[in-house]
């Protein structure tokens, strides 16, 4: 391997690229790194890797070496045009907003074509939950997602919900997904440096969801609404939700699932919340 930390300077200047702090741009360029990436998402000939946010291709140049096939997604046409460049025919480009991409039909396609989807990304920081979100819930047909992240985000997702760094996001995640932490990587990896520390993840989706739940949407709200006032008891912070008609209510549905009444959100487990969830359908079926 060219030394990259040469090699991103040398494509910097020829095609005379400014970081677009807007667009997350921190260009990684340490070469361990980009191993354990690779090695951790475990390419093979079968697979079709998707790339969020390949910037220069640094990562994509390894990906072409293990992967059949690499389509990556790129928002900036002046890193796409490099892109074209470097790798011709031996990626497919797509020059979109990976929050506006079809990705069900993109998989769909590759599925025709028998091949296995891998998300592999250097994540732009800025919209790292929105595209985790994404991946997830829309119930895409893939099997791993290997990602560098914020490590504080990083943390959130990596958790078993109820440990300290518990977030609402720590349970969507776990419902979907099991989640492995892979390597640390500090801001000295990165040109420019980034102001935070990352961390590289791989989420491996789950067959079958966590939990059983009649209405997930409701499931995801409940969380939410716990955690957006995660001081709160759990019977407060759900007390001016449209799903109870009264605290009263509340409180009966703690009782049946034997939860204490001044139970915080953050001390439940999912599968709790997803009773609290299903007595909820069950009552408005009934
Ligand atoms: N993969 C490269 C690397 O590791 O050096 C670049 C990673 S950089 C952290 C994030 C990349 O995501 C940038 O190339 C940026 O232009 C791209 N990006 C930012 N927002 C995006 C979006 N909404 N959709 C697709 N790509 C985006």
């Amino acid at each position: 391997m060219e030394n990259i930390i040469e090699e991103t300077k040398n494509i910097i200047k020829k095609y005379g690229i400014r970081a677009n702090k807007n667009l997350g741009q921190n260009f990684l360029i340490d070469e361990d790194t980009i191993n354990t990436i690779v090695e951790s998402a475990e390419i093979k000939k079968e697979d079709c890797v998707i790339e969020i946010g390949p910037g220069l291709g640094t990562l994509t140049k390894e990906l072409v070496k293990k992967a059949g096939k690499v389509i990556c997604i790129e928002l900036d046409s002046k890193m796409v045009s490099i892109l074209k460049d470097r790798f011709s025919e031996e990626v497919t480009l797509i020059n979109q907003d990976i929050l506006k991409v079809n990705l069900k039909e993109l998989i769909e396609e590759q599925k025709k074509e028998k091949y296995t989807i891998k998300i592999v990304a250097n994540l732009p920081y800025y919209i790292t939950t929105p595209i985790v979100m994404k991946l997830l819930e829309e119930r895409l047909d893939i099997e791993s997602i290997t990602i560098m992240i914020q490590k504080e985000v990083a943390e959130r997702l990596a958790c078993i919900p109820g440990e300290k760094e518990t977030g609402a996001i720590t349970y969507s995640v776990y419902y979907f997904a099991e989640v492995k932490k892979i390597k640390e990587v500090p801001n000295t990896s990165f040109i420019p440096e980034p102001e935070v520390t990352s961390e590289v993840i791989q989420l491996s989706i789950r067959k079958e969801p966590v939990v059983k739940v009649k209405n997930e949407k409701l499931l995801f709200q409940l969380i939410k609404m716990a955690f957006m006032q995660r001081r709160k008891t759990l019977q407060n912070a759900l007390s001016h939700s449209t799903f109870f008609e009264n605290k009263q209510q509340i409180k009966q549905i703690l009782e049946k699932l034997q939860l204490d009444e001044k139970v915080r959100g953050e001390e439940l487990t999912i599968e709790q919340f997803a009773k609290i969830a299903n007595q909820i359908t069950k009552q408005e079926g009934e």
